[in-house]
């Protein structure tokens, strides 16, 4: 049959199920395959059979070198590189990969963010293939996937607790699904994620020109641009040719790659866009969506372009976002599928009821899980959801809910058939939920959508805490049936139902989640309003948190509190590097181009007075770019002394507050001054490319 180059290239570059059929002996084969679907431990001859098949494949495919592939708590992905190459006694080599090497790595990994779990003279970690994430080749090199640990296995990474909550939540789904089943479970529950990339592009020039951007990721100054993104044009619009020919070769290299990229558009902020793929097993699509990211970066400077991942490069206009979206699915049915008649459909109705609750009782955690110094830039702008967290139902799911609570019996519709007035366009259908983007936890249509990460994000943090989560509403649903054996399991069901949603329902809202009437609502409701990350962090340390997690063996409090270090030192650490660079644009770029401007003004005055010629415009210029400069001078004096006295502030917690309290301000106090001087000074002596020419370059 013949096929096109795209079907013949998906997932070349990747050791896959056909790969592993077509290379492995039968029995390891259909043993691999075990281990893959049903989540178990691989014995070490298998390992070795399998780890030959894989050289002999990534030789093939042109590799030279393995690495085993992880996600250290820095949230970026970490790799070392080893060649096959092994000498023989005859002075030949041979390209040679054993079992061992495939399973377990020992990166001397001590200068990797631990939160205190490790010290660096016992700086041992060791990385663990994870079998469910299939292998593949980058640059020459055979990548495996692998989860991160420390000599005493505690989770060092981020993927780790991942694959731990989706043990659990598989487990507790499972005794549900039972229940419902007479007593037989389905063979595999999955999380199915779908992550909606947002990034910006601009050109590299402008990227290089700015200390800010190659340093922190996001400007740090920068005057409002005489226009934003208020005419909506850029949204969906027509794809700039560099930008198209980018997000070709982008598209090739990820279906090489096995990653189903399917959707990719412009979006609402200039020079704005994004990537969605088609969602896949969670662990699989966080490993896609890294692998994604990293792709983004490289490619884009084939085309001269730079690719911000940054939730917030720029002020004035939208940030980027990664919406995580999840559903659940048992042999491949999705369990978040309403079907046609929700009201009757109890299965769907208590998953539903697991969602609400678990976001309503771990609000604080989820909050937590997307809590970094860049989203606090961009959660309550009017861009984002707003900090607090409420979950959407929407037209069709939200009467259902309501009549439940009241015992009544609400009756759905399909949405109407609306009727366009145009004869030649065929009649379309209303969705069953329309589209409120202001919600941070949304249902749309059989799955939910959680709008809060930001575009940097690892989406491993708020998966654990979704998993986690509805793996306790599940173990409690058992619970609950257990208590009432002797009544009719439907109807147990249906009372823990409209208990649950009515002892929940304070977090369901379906309206405008940016107004300023909600946030008063929600306050009225006892939602907690979390503004920035130092106050979420807390949510680690709490009590009912870490219970949870160690009861569903997903982190223990070790483990916790080592989180909890972690980010805050991430909080503290990245907000001193922004201080540091404004520092040194104030000093290096900013005041001499003001000074030297101004001293060229005055040095005009002077000769105009000579001449006896009005300079009126000049003395007020002058006066103006003196007073500016002169405060620039003192407020990056101002802004160093913060910044040196936050640093030096021992515990985390108190660091961090110390940096949102005086270090934010002073920043914020800097840069006004500085964007005011950019605005009267002329464009030649400016030292940085301005937002005007970055956003809007032809
Ligand atoms: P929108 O911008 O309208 O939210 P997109 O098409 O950009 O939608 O992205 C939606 C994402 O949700 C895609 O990655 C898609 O594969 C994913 N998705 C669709 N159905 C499910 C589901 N049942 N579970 C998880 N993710 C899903
Ligand atoms: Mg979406």
């Amino acid at each position: 049959m013949a096929q096109d180059k795209v079907t013949a290239e998906y997932g070349s570059l990747v050791f896959g199920d056909t790969d592993m059929r077509e290379r492995l002996p039968k029995p390891t084969y259909k043993e691999l395959s075990r281990v893959i679907r049903e989540n178990k431990r691989i014995e070490l001859d298998i390992a070795n059979e399998v780890a030959h098949a894989m050289k002999e494949w990534a030789l093939e495919h042109g590799a030279t070198h393995f690495t085993h592939w992880f996600q250290p708590l820095n949230g970026i992905t970490s790799e070392k590189h080893d060649s096959f190459l092994t000498p023989q006694d005859d002075g030949t080599i041979l390209m040679a990969f054993s079992g061992k090497e495939l399973v377990q790595g020992e990166p001397d990994a001590s200068s990797f963010p631990n939160g205190g779990l490790r010290a660096t003279f016992e700086a041992r970690g060791y990385t663990v293939w994870d079998p469910m994430s299939p292998a593949f080749i980058k640059d020459e090199v055979l990548c495996i996937p692998t989860a991160f640990i420390s000599y005493n296995g505690e989770a060092l990474d981020k993927k780790t607790p991942l694959l731990r909550s989706e043990v659990a939540l598989e487990k507790q789904a499972k005794r549900v699904l039972a229940l419902f089943n007479g007593g037989e479970a389905p063979k595999r529950v999955v999380t199915n994620v779908g992550p909606e990339q947002e990034y910006f592009l601009i050109r590299e020039e402008d990227f290089e020109a700015r200390p800010d951007l190659r340093l922190c990721g996001r400007t740090l100054f920068g005057a409002e641009p005489a226009k934003g993104q208020e005419l909506d044009e850029h949204y969906f619009g027509a794809i700039r040719p560099s930008v198209n020919a980018f997000m070709k070769e982008l598209d090739d290299e990820l279906w090489k790659l096995g990653i189903p990229a399917k959707t990719k558009h412009n979006e609402v902020a200039p020079c704005q866009h994004e990537l969605a793929p088609v969602y896949e097993q969670g662990s699989l699509a966080i490993d896609n969506n890294l692998l994604t990211m990293e792709k983004l970066k490289l490619l884009a400077t084939n085309y001269g372009l730079a690719c911000l991942e940054h939730e917030k490069p720029f002020e004035y206009v939208n940030g980027s976002g990664k919406h995580d979206n999840w559903s659940l699915s048992a042999d491949g049915e999705n369990l978040l599928e309403p079907g046609k008649h929700p009201e009757d459909n109890i299965r769907f109705l208590v998953f539903l009821s697991f969602l609400i609750a678990a976001v309503d009782e771990h609000a604080d955690l989820l909050r937590m899980s997307v809590a970094s110094a860049g989203n606090d830039h961009r959660l309550g702008g009017n861009e984002a959801p707003p900090a607090v967290i409420s979950v959407f139902l929407g037209d069709a799911l939200s009467p259902v809910v309501k009549a439940l609570i009241r015992k009544e019996h609400a009756e759905t519709h399909e949405g109407p058939t609306m009727d366009l007035g145009v004869p030649a366009l065929p009649d379309i259908r209303q969705d069953n939920t329309d589209r409120n983007r202001t919600s941070p936890f949304a249902f749309t249509g059989n799955k939910f959508e959680f709008r809060m990460p930001g575009s940097q994000q690892n989406l491993s943090d708020p998966n654990v805490i979704i998993n986690t989560a509805v793996a306790e509403q599940c173990d409690r649903f058992c619970e609950y049936v257990a208590q009432y054996s002797d009544e009719d399991f439907m109807q147990v069901a249906e009372r823990f139902v409209r208990h649950t949603l009515r002892d929940h329902q304070r977090i369901i809202f379906d309206g405008d989640g940016y107004s300023d009437d909600w946030k008063k609502e929600a306050e009225d409701r006892g939602l907690p309003n979390l503004m920035t990350t130092p106050e979420t962090l807390a949510a680690l340390l709490d009590r009912n948190n870490i219970e949870m997690f160690q009861k569903y063996e997903v982190l223990n409090e070790a483990e916790c509190h080592a989180r909890y270090v972690a980010k805050a030192e991430q909080y503290a650490k990245l907000i001193n590097i922004e201080a540091n660079t404004m520092v040194r644009m104030a000093r290096h770029l900013y005041l001499p181009a003001i000074i030297a401007y101004s001293g060229d003004i005055a040095t005009a005055v002077a000769t105009k007075a000579e001449l006896g010629v009005d300079a009126t415009a000049e003395k007020e210029l002058v006066k103006q770019l003196t007073q500016g400069s002169n405060a620039i001078y003192e407020l990056t004096t101002e802004l160093d002394k913060k910044n040196a006295s936050a640093r030096n502030v021992a515990d985390p917690a108190k660091r961090d507050e110390e940096y949102r309290d005086q270090v934010l301000p002073a920043m914020a106090a800097l840069r006004a001054a500085v964007d005011g001087m950019e605005l009267i000074c002329s464009k030649q002596c400016w030292p940085v490319p301005s937002y005007d020419d970055i956003l809007f370059y032809v």
